[in-house]
């Protein structure tokens, strides 16, 4: 993987529309598909409504944002309404956030969230823009990136240093379990997974993850049984390799990450 942009792309004059030429051309030449590694990232054909790039050997779909600017806690992204409706329908792609330098004409960071982080916690509705406005009323979104856990922002390229693809390919197939869940599920496995974020230490105790009992009461009002439902995510992570349990009420986050 080469991190500058192709100079004979450079030549022609700079400026965001060029960039996104460039990021787009650059994504086709350099990134593999996060998961199953093929180097056979292709665009659609005509600009498809639903996403950018799709994996030629796995089919998986991709969405690209990019800009000059680090991300900040809010990307926006398109209609609220349509957002919604494809998270329910499961067919929204795996979005690649990337960092570009003018100066250097070279790609500082690379990061994927896979499609299987997308809950509808994570997608903010905007207000309608003004009567005034050329698509008056139209509603827009943002996805919250503080909102997804960190093993569902998974570094390609971080501050200009390529991660090893192998960690890359490991960590993606870590939470592959999601897809085989509803949203009201993931959207509790997820949150459990930020909880363990939250206590920042790869060993951890019960009681560390029911600290935050009060935050997810507020979340899931309707739930009188907060904390059986957290050892209940514990034990479903457990299950499916996310973390270990060292002894009663002691758990261990896989060290992969
Ligand atoms: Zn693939």
């Amino acid at each position: 993987m080469k991190l500058g942009f192709e100079e004979s792309q450079a030549a022609y004059s700079s400026g965001s529309q060029n960039a996104r030429n460039w990021t787009e051309q650059w994504v086709r030449a350099q990134v593999y598909c996060p998961n199953c590694g093929a180097e056979a990232i292709k665009p659609f054909p005509n600009n498809s409504p639903l996403a950018d790039f799709h994996c030629v050997t796995c089919s998986e779909e991709y969405e690209l944002k990019s800009q000059r600017n680090k991300f900040s806690n809010k990307v926006l992204d398109g209609e609220f309404k349509t957002k919604c409706e494809r998270l329910a329908a499961d067919n929204n792609p795996n979005l690649f956030l990337l960092n570009y330098d003018l100066k250097q004409l070279s790609v500082i960071n690379l990061f994927v969230v896979p499609k299987h982080f997308f809950v509808r916690e994570i997608i903010e509705e905007r207000k309608p823009l003004a009567a005034t406005a050329r698509r008056a009323g139209w509603v827009g979104s943002k996805i919250l990136l503080n909102q997804i856990p960190l093993s569902g922002k998974i570094y390609i390229v971080r501050n200009g240093q390529i991660e090893p693809k192998g960690s890359v390919l490991s960590q993606w197939s870590k939470t592959l379990f999601l897809r085989d869940e509803g949203q009201d599920a993931r959207g509790w496995l997820i949150e459990v997974m930020k909880c363990v974020d939250a206590i920042g230490k790869s060993e951890f105790r019960l009681e560390d993850v029911y600290a935050y009992e009060k935050q997810l009461s507020q979340l899931y009002p309707g739930n009188q049984n907060v904390r059986p439902k957290i050892r209940q995510q514990l034990q479903y992570l457990r299950d499916r390799g996310y973390l270990d349990f060292v002894s009663r009420g002691y758990y261990r986050l896989k060290s992969d990450r």
